[in-house]
């Protein structure tokens, strides 16, 4: 289960209501059974019920996260198409997703989504047993997304004749990459101008045109493949 920093005191978890309803009601388990607690910072430990509270046994050793903090700028789609890209590339393994409004993103989105998607991903995480929950930006302007500074920056662009970006991934893999990809319309012509002279360089994801909800997957695929051994 994921808690909260403040749960934690003295090696004992104060478990909330949710969490023993998930322990006791979901996962069925007795007074003295163990579980996995995980404080989504890079903590893991083994702990052993004991009726209202979790008592930590001994902390555990994670690696399950990317040798590369990855940084998808992705511009928002329509309706909750989101939630399944931030569950997707939170199993992938990504280190913080930033919602872009592109010239072409029709909506700005209500400050219950971005908590929603915060939800999404702690869960995601969790499911994962990854160490980390990644991190997700308030939406931004694409336009002010293209300062984030990166020694590997990358645009996908559907249409155009552009390296793929498994050709363009440095081996072995730098320590960060950021990854924009475009909404339903794609890009304008001057977002990509923007970006090409902000430092990142346009890529293909292959020859057939994806959704704006598969090409974020597809291209956190590809760098894992790039950084698995
Ligand atoms: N109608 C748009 C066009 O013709 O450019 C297609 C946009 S696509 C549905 C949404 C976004 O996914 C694109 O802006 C791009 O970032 C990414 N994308 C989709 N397929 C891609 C591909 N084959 N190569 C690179 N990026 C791709």
């Amino acid at each position: 289960i994921a808690i909260a920093p403040s749960q934690l005191q003295q090696g004992q978890i104060a478990l909330t209501k949710e969490q023993q309803h998930y322990l006791t009601r979901v996962l069925r388990l007795r007074e003295g059974d163990r579980f996995i607690a995980m404080d989504g910072k890079g903590k893991w430990w083994l702990t052993q019920l004991a009726g209202e509270q979790g008592q930590v046994l001994e902390p555990l050793v994670v690696e399950t996260e990317l040798p590369v903090a990855v940084t998808l700028l992705i511009a928002l789609p329509k309706g909750n198409g989101f939630d399944e890209v931030v569950r997707c590339c939170t199993e992938l393994g990504v280190t913080t997703i930033a919602p872009v409004l592109s010239d072409r993103t029709l909506l700005q989105p209500s400050p219950q989504k971005l908590e929603r998607w915060r939800r999404i991903a702690a869960e995601a995480a969790e499911q994962s047993e990854r160490a980390f929950v990644p991190t997700i930006l308030e939406p931004v302007a694409f336009s002010s997304s293209l300062k984030l500074t990166s020694s590997q920056k990358y645009i996908c662009e559907a249409r155009g004749n552009f390296p793929h970006l498994k050709d363009c991934l440095p081996q072995p893999i730098d320590k960060e990459i950021i990854i924009a990809t475009g909404p339903e319309g794609g890009w304008t012509q001057l977002e990509v101008d923007n970006a090409i002279a902000s430092g990142f360089q346009a890529v293909s994801l292959g020859r057939r045109i994806l959704r704006a909800v598969t090409a974020p997957i597809v291209a956190l695929s590809l760098v894992s493949a790039a950084c698995e051994v």
